[in-house]
Formats: structure tokens, C-alpha cells, sequence
């Protein structure tokens, strides 16, 4: 499977938090016969179900994207907005971006606008004529397109599109698993794991493993810095602001990436929370680790990674199901 051309299919999907049913029905296309079952929720997480008689495995990767929301437009038609996840106000100016219905803008900065105080109320959408398709209500997200070059993959939305067209590949590759698998898309992370919350409650999984993207510590000043770098492999999560890995978790995807000869960069997120932080709480708890894939620039309309990152986590999900 060309891993891609599966993620430049996903990434051009409109569908930031609370917005996932376009994504959620291409996600659904591309399970087709992999799959025993697919089913979706009332918060709109998409569970892809490969029958085993062993424990209960679930694997999660968010398939919402950070988005931004129109609050008020104002008579000349120019959209003020709130995001949908968080982002650096230096990301999103000059930004191009698309709304549901396929209208272009441009993310642009009034006169209030302090570039050593950027904030997101001195910035508007700019649709060019006029917004006169855009309501308050409707969202818009970054509108690059996928590229790769030597090896890279520049796009927006690695975070999370590129770790779902990681699942889809571990999910057609498995094909009479020893465990009963469960693949969960979920909706809402951007806005702090709320698919990921009620899809663990309604499973009850016996272990789990979120796959998401991760903070790479390689770029020029990066503060603070980490040890994970692109094209190092698939990292293994350690913790993030909102989990602590379970050590039998972390251990045995340790053991599996030495095993595939995967350099197993142990990771540790600043800041951020994972699926995996909703997962291991649920109930009376799941052991829960975590698979991260290296990412430059997250939240920005520009993410990179690596290519042969996203391969290596594929591995690892693969080798992971036999838990
Ligand atoms: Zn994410």
C-alpha cells in the first residue's frame, strides 16, 4: 500500500473537530474488506472491528483536524474566527484555507495586530469578494496539498490524517489476528479527546494504544528540546501532559520495535494531550501506551515528517496487535 498516496487522500478530506463525517466516510471506503465490521457513534468515532478470540485491543488515531470556527462576520464580509484545537497565532497568518463547501480564504491581520504580541482577535478570514457563503458556524482548514520529496512529507494535517492512513495499512495487513481488534477513528481530540473518551467506555478494551503525532526536538532554537528527531522511527510514548504510559505498554512495544530493528525513540510530549490520556482512565482503567509519529511544525498549514516514520508505525501497530 502506498502510504503517501493513502495520506494525501485523507489529508485533502474536509473534517475538523466535530466535523469528522465526510472523513469518517473515507476512512469507512478505505476499510472496505479488511474489516468484520464497521460502526460509527453518537459522537461520530468510526470502530473497525478485525475478529479474534484473544484480549480485546484497541487502537486509536483521531481523524478530526485542527480547524478554525467564524464567530461574526462584519458588513464588508470579513470573518472573525476561534480555532478548533490550538495553534500558534504565527502559524495562521498568511494562511490559506477552505471551508466544507470548497470557498478559498485567506488568513490575514487587521491594524491591532502586534507581531510581538499575536493574538487571534486582531486577525480575520478574507474571502476575497465577499463571505457571503460563509455563516457563523461554519469551519475552514488549511487547504495545502500533500507533497513528498526526498523521502519528506510536506502537508497539512499529518496530525492526525497521516497516523489514520498508518491504522488503515496496519488494519489491511492483519489479517487472522490472535486478539479481537478494534480501530477506532475517533472525532472531537483536537478539542480534548472526547471521541476517544466514550469509544473506550463503550469497548472496555484490555489494553490500548493511541497512534498520533509527536513533537520532533530537531529543528534550528526548538525549545523545549526533545530527543526525537525525523526519520529516527516510530517513537514510543512515554507520557504526555495528559498520560502516563503503562510500563507493560511501553515495554513491549520497546521489545516489538527492537524486534523489527525500529530504533524505538522513547517520547516524552510537553504540552499536549494524546487519546491515550482519555483511554487509560475510562472505566477502572486500560493499559494504555502509545505509538507517536515524529512531526515538524504541528498545527501549522505546513507539517513534515518522514515517509519511512509513518512505514515504521505501521510495523509497530501490526506487531503490537499480538500483545
Ligand atoms: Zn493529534
Amino acid at each position: 500500500m502506498d502510504i503517501f498516496a493513502l495520506h494525501k487522500e485523507l489529508a485533502a478530506v474536509f473534517g475538523p473537530s466535530g466535523m469528522e463525517a465526510d472523513i469518517a466516510l473515507a476512512v469507512k471506503e478505505r476499510l472496505a474488506g479488511a474489516a468484520d465490521e464497521v460502526t460509527t457513534d453518537t459522537l461520530g468515532n468510526l470502530t473497525a472491528r478485525i475478529r479474534g478470540k484473544g484480549k480485546k485491543v484497541m487502537f486509536s488515531a483521531h481523524m478530526d483536524t485542527f480547524g478554525l470556527i467564524v464567530t461574526y462576520i462584519d458588513k464588508d464580509g470579513f470573518a472573525r474566527f476561534a480555532t478548533l484545537g490550538g495553534a500558534e497565532p504565527d502559524y495562521l497568518l498568511g494562511a490559506r484555507v477552505v471551508f466544507a463547501d470548497g470557498t478559498r480564504a485567506a488568513v490575514c491581520a487587521d491594524g491591532s495586530y502586534n507581531r510581538k504580541e499575536p493574538r487571534l482577535t486582531d486577525m480575520y478570514i478574507d474571502t476575497g469578494a465577499n463571505a457571503q457563503s460563509v455563516k457563523v458556524g461554519d469551519a475552514a482548514v488549511y487547504g495545502g496539498e500533500a507533497v513528498t520529496q526526498g523521502g519528506a512529507l510536506i502537508s497539512p494535517h499529518i496530525d492526525n490524517r497521516a497516523c489514520c492512513a498508518a491504522l488503515i495499512a496496519a488494519s489491511r495487513a492483519v489479517a487472522r489476528p490472535k486478539n479481537d481488534l478494534y480501530f477506532v477513528f475517533t472525532a472531537q481530540a483536537e478539542l480534548g479527546m472526547r471521541g476517544a473518551k466514550t469509544a473506550a467506555y463503550a469497548l472496555e478494551p484490555d489494553v490500548a494504544f493511541s497512534v498520533d503525532v509527536t513533537d520532533a526536538g530537531d529543528t534550528p532554537g526548538c525549545k523545549p528540546k526533545t530527543q526525537v528527531k525525523l526519520g529516527g522511527g516510530a517513537a514510543v510514548k512515554l507520557m504526555d501532559d495528559s498520560v502516563i504510559c503503562h510500563p507493560d505498554a511501553v515495554a513491549y512495544l520497546v521489545s516489538q520495535a527492537e524486534k523489527l530493528g525500529i530504533a524505538a525513540q522513547r517520547e516524552l510530549l510537553a504540552g499536549k494531550g494524546t487519546d491515550a490520556g482519555a483511554i487509560h482512565v475510562s472505566r477502572a482503567g486500560v493499559p494504555t501506551g502509545g505509538i507517536s509519529l515524529p512531526a515538524r511544525h504541528i498545527h501549522s498549514p505546513n507539517e513534515i515528517c518522514r515517509i519511512s516514520d509513518i512505514e515504521d508505525c505501521v510495523r509497530l501497530i501490526i506487531a503490537a496487535a499480538d500483545i
